[in-house]
């Protein structure tokens, strides 16, 4: 095939397949070849500023269910319709969404509209990272040692990860976004962890093919940008380090890796170039290693074929607009004829260049907005004064990325960042601004040597608050109130935003409420009004941070009421889901220890003790997302309670002293939350004779105590 010159055929229209942030991104660099852009916008996302950012832009949506905004934007031939409709002559998928959807890629191509990305093939042997891995294995590049087929059921896992020695790494093959993937310590954990991440992975990517990888301990997530043409010509544009990650999704990204030892880049990013050669990589993509620093190993994880979030911090060090880069190739352009014809056109990176990904933590409307700015400071956002982000969607408000000054280090591009966070005035929705100054002032990261781990770790990062009280933004809050706005309610919150819930649930005297421990959506609900339940039953399933827990029954008991929630559904921490008519011998009501005559007994405190051991379980079950569980796990540990019910005869444990630990109250004086103390003691029975057991994270002690 003959290479030709840039420019030439450039594509002349494109339509956006995406919204927020990166839509807008895109617009941007459309505009800046001179092409044209249309937006598409699911309803809820009518204010969102993408929309304005685009030549044109219409509504999609507005034929299927209503109800979910989320499957406009998968919604292929609807598309395609917008496509051809509005003239375009090409699609950028942007990243999530349909970016790697290898039919919706052929789809367009079918339809006349050049796809930007690459081509289906590619798309299809990266979507399935089972392939994928054997696919780099066969170019001879190391991947995490793991299954080679995909694994069907729990024992198969089971089999596989006796062979791979625990802890490991279950993983869905279709899986993407830090989705559908959980650490298994112990084979204890295999049935419930298996069950949990195939509901995940089926329901996000309509796949619960799942396999297994050793768990690489303590590593450092580095990747390598690519990018190539259509005439098998690939450079990489170095790497980046995106360690710093929050349940497997990335938080905080750098380029280059800091600290990386020369030897060990150079593989890796022999390897990535080798890899896309190997494929007939088209376009733009990622390919992701974990690397193990103690012993120089790199493993390959994944390939992204296509555009990242973090696309930006390599943009920064390099000087490439790599979004352009993506429009030139897809017309046709060769690397050459864009001033890429061998990897020294692109020249080595010029310092470091750090992002920090902002997230909204929960609804609210945007009532004070300043974004940062100055030299070597780039905001790439969708943020606005009286946005209100969809809950739908992925929370990601606005990325910060702070590049080096000329000293060149790692941390003068850190302090450019945590200076500009510092900047970064937003009100009336909470973000994680607190958490990501937190992060850019922790001694690991800044001495480059972060590890996947960190936040789980250093848990305490993550519920950092506000900022240092000096610079602007004092002066931005005080003034934010003085002109009206500033936190707290919104009165005229937009009706879309609070969709009318079912109604509530009232805990009447006599029943028990079963309340849900988190904010998330319904993914499975598993009772039924007249269903009889045991302590610890599975009542719903509820996603949250793409991870799944289950809202179990507090006691025994027939399911007097659910709550009328549907698949989809957004549920609160502390909404009462369901009711159960306790069966005969389980812990009475709180509401009735309330009555006088009561008050001067010991119930109230007994009824708090169950209410503390309730939730104290809920933090311990199977699968639970507390901080302190996630990293007794990831150090290959057991929870207290998981020692004492292996050492003791099933079901014989009588728990005492659960109230230790931390509990707040509500106005009423009803136990809110409660973290329990790591220290479990009570009594059972080994092998049929009583014993006293007092358990903690470190140690389980038994004493047999017959007659005692
Ligand atoms: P990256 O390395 O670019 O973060 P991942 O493979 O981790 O790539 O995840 C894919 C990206 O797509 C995520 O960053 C996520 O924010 C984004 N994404 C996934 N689903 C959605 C969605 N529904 N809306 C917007 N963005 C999404
Ligand atoms: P996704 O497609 O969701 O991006 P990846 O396979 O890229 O999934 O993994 C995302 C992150 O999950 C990694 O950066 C790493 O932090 C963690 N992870 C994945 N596999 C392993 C493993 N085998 N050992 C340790 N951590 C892992
Ligand atoms: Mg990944």
């Amino acid at each position: 095939m003959s290479q030709p010159a840039a420019g030439e055929g450039l594509l002349k229209r494109v339509l956006i397949g995406n919204r927020g942030e990166i839509a807008i991104r895109i617009a941007k660099a459309a505009s800046a070849l001179g092409m044209e852009s249309v937006g598409v916008y699911a309803s809820v996302d009518s204010l969102g500023l993408h929309t304005r950012f685009t030549t044109e832009a219409v509504e999609i949506g507005t034929h299927g269910p209503a109800g979910d905004p989320v499957r406009a934007y998968l919604d292929s031939g609807e598309l395609i319709r917008a496509a051809k409709l509005g003239g375009c002559d090409c699609v950028h998928p942007g990243y999530g969404f349909l970016s790697e959807n290898a039919t919706f890629a052929a789809f367009c191509e079918a339809e006349g509209l050049v796809f930007v990305g690459p081509p289906p093939a590619v798309l299809t042997l990266f979507g399935d990272k089972v392939r994928a891995r054997a696919f780099a294995r066969a170019a001879g590049i190391p991947v995490v040692p793991g299954s080679t087929e995909p694994v069907a059921s729990a024992e198969e896992a089971l089999a596989v990860a006796r062979e791979l020695g625990y802890p490991v790494m279950l993983k869905a093959s279709a899986g993407g976004g830090g989705r559908g993937m959980r650490a298994v310590a112990a084979a204890g954990e295999m049935a419930e962890s298996f069950e949990r991440c195939r509901s995940e992975a089926q329901t996000a990517f309509g796949d619960g093919t799942l396999f297994l990888e050793r768990v690489i301990p303590r590593p450092r997530h580095i990747e390598v940008q690519i990018l190539a043409d259509a005439y098998g010509n690939v450079i990489h544009l170095f790497d980046r380090d995106c360690s710093v990650q929050q349940r497997n999704q990335k938080v905080v990204e750098v380029a280059p890796a800091p600290g990386l030892d020369a030897a060990l880049r150079e593989r890796i990013l022999a390897d990535a170039t080798k890899l896309a050669r190997a494929a007939t990589f088209v376009n733009a993509g990622t390919v992701e290693f974990l690397v193990s620093p103690e012993t120089g190993e790199h493993f390959f994880i994944e390939c992204n074929p296509r555009l990242q979030v973090e696309h930006t911090v390599t943009e920064q060090v390099t000087g490439i607009d790599i979004v352009e880069a993506q429009f030139r190739i897809a017309s046709g352009a060769s690397l050459a004829s864009i001033g890429f014809g061998d990897q020294h056109a692109v020249g080595n990176p010029r310092g470091f260049a750090v992002q920090a990904r902002v997230v909204a933590r929960g609804a609210g409307i945007i009532r004070a907005y300043k974004e940062p700015g100055g030299p070597g400071v780039r905001v790439d956002a969708c943020g606005y004064l009286g946005y209100a982000p969809p809950q739908q969607f992925d929370p990601l408000l606005a990325k910060v990325i702070g590049s080096s000054n000329s000293s060149a280090s790692f941390v003068s591009a850190v302090d450019r960042t945590l200076r500009a966070l510092d900047e970064f005035h937003i009100e009336g929705l909470e973000t994680n601004l607190p958490a990501l100054r937190a992060i850019l002032s922790d001694p690991r990261f800044r001495a480059g040597d972060a590890r996947t781990t960190l936040l789980v770790e250093q848990p305490e990062i993550l519920s950092a608050s506000s900022s240092n009280g000096t610079g602007p933004l004092p002066l931005l809050e005080q003034q934010a109130g003085v002109a009206g706005g500033g936190a707290g309610p919104h009165p005229n919150r937009p009706s879309k935003l609070s969709p009318s819930l079912p109604p509530a649930l009232e805990v009447s005297a006599g029943m028990r409420g079963v309340t849900c421990p988190l904010d998330g959506l319904v993914v499975q609900i598993a009772a039924t009004e007249g269903d009889v339940v045991r302590e610890g039953d599975t009542i719903l399933v509820v996603s949250a941070m793409k991870m799944e827990t289950v809202v179990i029954a507090p006691c025994s008991g027939a399911i007097a009421a659910v709550q009328r929630l549907g698949i989809g559904d957004a549920v609160s921490a502390g909404q009462v889901v369901a009711l159960i008519a306790p069966a005969k011998g389980a812990v009475e009501p709180r509401t009735r220890a309330r009555t006088a005559d009561v008050e001067q007994t010991w119930a109230p405190v007994l009824d708090e003790i169950k209410t503390l051991q309730t939730i104290a379980h809920a933090r311990l079950a199977p699968g639970s997302d507390d901080p302190g569980v996630v990293r007794q796990r990831s150090r290959g540990k057991l929870t207290c309670r998981e020692r004492i019910a292996l050492l003791l005869d099933d079901g014989s444990f009588r728990e005492i002293g659960s109230a230790a630990g931390f509990a707040s109250y509500d106005d009423e004086g009803r136990v809110a939350d409660f973290t329990p103390a790591n220290h479990v003691g009570g009594w059972g029975a080994i092998d049929g004779r009583t014993a006293v057991v007092c358990a903690d994270d470190f140690t389980s002690r038994g004493g047999h105590a017959d007659g005692a």
